[in-house]
């Protein structure tokens, strides 16, 4: 291929100068490039399938700000809902019928749901339902999975996924041992390990957390049989279930991964997508349990911009659009297109990958499969991949900048967009084989 025309002049200034100013150059880690190489891509706006940045560049966009741009990027219709309520103010603190209205919508999509609480984000939920396992059983100890990445709450940095695992940092300095003490950790896919540690832990374990479908360790799919296991597990020690939907919540399905699967948890947390674009978490569950909840029962949670009504109109907007009739169909079709594409551009230039899709999200690994665990996952040639990722930039194709991240897909890609992805990746293969 020829040399690229990427301009990055603009780019590599701003980032210089972030660098002084905040930790790393970002607000979030992953964003950084690190385990890419070369400097990250500043953007400037975004609308429907792409995003500019501040060098006139425009890719073609896979991650959707890490998920919540499922029905575009600038969807018209959630900006036109935001500027209509903006004007009404930004932030209530006080009771507003826009939660009614989102937390209504949830109840009815998300199978497991009956009662829910908006938060901020995706960590604070995760945090929130941690306390709420503990609160309802009065046990300490959880299970989680090697690679799932709850958010960055202290109990949830130990083998966790996402930014961690992309820099392949140890348990985090400055988290206690207490606060982990607690935390039992099994590999993902794994019954046997997980019936072990309930053995061995008789009537101490609140629940299980995990991603019912895996996203921040690369894409990992839950084999047959291991979420039902789960559950039964769970329901025999009298411990609780819990769904991290952050991810898969609106995207495997409109009812996330246990509509999906039809295996029902006790509790699930959900953020990216019910906020549209804005700051929104949330977690909820079954009635008797959500009761425990401040001020209807004793444990306590809040948020001074919790429900604000620029988040809920965001949310609501993009439910609906999601909810109209075809919508995953056209999910479904167009990302197993693109992830069909990707696997036989690289088996055509004889590069090692396995990868899947469910509805909008997918993910490959550049190793011989099947990896259906983190373990398997670090088998993935992470030098290539990073080679790979800067092929694509250079083609005008954004993936995330980690060998350990799904991909996502939008409404608003075109059968073109997906076939000009597909050409990049042949060149690309091409390119770094
Ligand atoms: C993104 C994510 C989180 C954390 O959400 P933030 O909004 O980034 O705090 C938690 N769990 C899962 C599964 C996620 O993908």
């Amino acid at each position: 291929m020829s040399t690229s025309n990427l301009r990055t002049n603009r780019s590599k200034e701003i980032f210089t100068a972030a660098q002084k100013l905040m930790p790393g150059g970002v607000n979030s880690p992953v964003r950084a490039f690190s385990s890419v190489g070369g400097q990250p891509i500043v953007f400037d706006r975004v609308k429907g399938a792409y995003a500019w940045d501040v060098d006139g560049n425009r890719f073609i966009d896979y991650i959707g700000s890490w998920g919540p741009a499922i029905c575009g990027h600038a969807n018209p219709q959630v900006i036109s809902a935001l500027h209509d309520v903006l004007e009404k103010g930004t932030s209530f603190g006080a009771p507003c019928i826009l939660e009614n209205i989102l937390a209504e919508m949830v109840i009815d999509a998300v199978p497991s749901v009956e009662s829910v609480r908006f938060v901020n984000s995706g960590t604070e939920a995760c945090m929130a339902v941690l306390r709420l396992m503990r609160a309802f059983t009065g046990r300490d100890k959880i299970i989680k999975f090697e690679g799932c990445y709850h958010g960055h709450a202290d109990m949830f940095l130990v083998s966790a996924g996402s930014g961690v695992a992309t820099l392949g940092l140890p348990n985090s300095p400055g988290v206690p041992r207490s606060s982990t003490a607690d935390t039992l950790i099994a590999p993902y896919n794994c019954l046997e390990s997980v019936k072990k540690i309930f053995e061995s832990n008789r009537d101490s374990i609140a629940g299980i957390i995990l991603e019912p479908v895996v996203g921040n360790a690369g894409f990992i799919t839950p084999e047959p049989g291991f979420l039902e296991g789960l559950r039964e597990i769970t329901t025999e020690n009298n411990a609780l279930l819990v769904f991290d939907e952050v991810m898969t919540g609106f995207r495997i399905s409109y009812g996330g991964a246990q509509a999906k699967y039809g295996i029902i948890p006790d509790l699930t947390t959900l953020g990216k997508i019910i906020g549209g674009g804005l700051p929104v978490g949330a977690y909820g569950g079954r009635a008797e349990i959500m009761k425990m909840v401040a001020p209807a029962g004793p444990m306590y949670q809040a948020g001074t911009l919790s429900g604000n009504p620029l988040a809920m109109t965001a949310g609501i907007k993009t439910l609906e659009l999601l909810k109209q009739e075809g919508t995953y169909e056209r999910l479904e079709v167009i990302t197993s297109r693109l992830i069909n594409g990707i696997l036989s551009a690289a088996r055509a230039t004889n590069l090692p990958i396995t990868g899947s899709s469910i509805s909008a999200m997918f993910g490959f690994f550049l190793c011989e499969g099947p990896v259906n665990n983190f373990e398997q996952a670090k088998k993935s040639d992470t030098q290539r991949f990073a080679r790979l990722h800067r092929a694509m930039l250079e083609r005008g194709i954004y993936l995330a900048p980690s060998a350990f991240e799904a991909g996502f897909t939008s409404l608003a890609h075109s059968d073109t967009d997906i076939d000009i992805t597909i050409t990049a990746f042949k060149e690309s293969f091409e390119a770094i084989a």
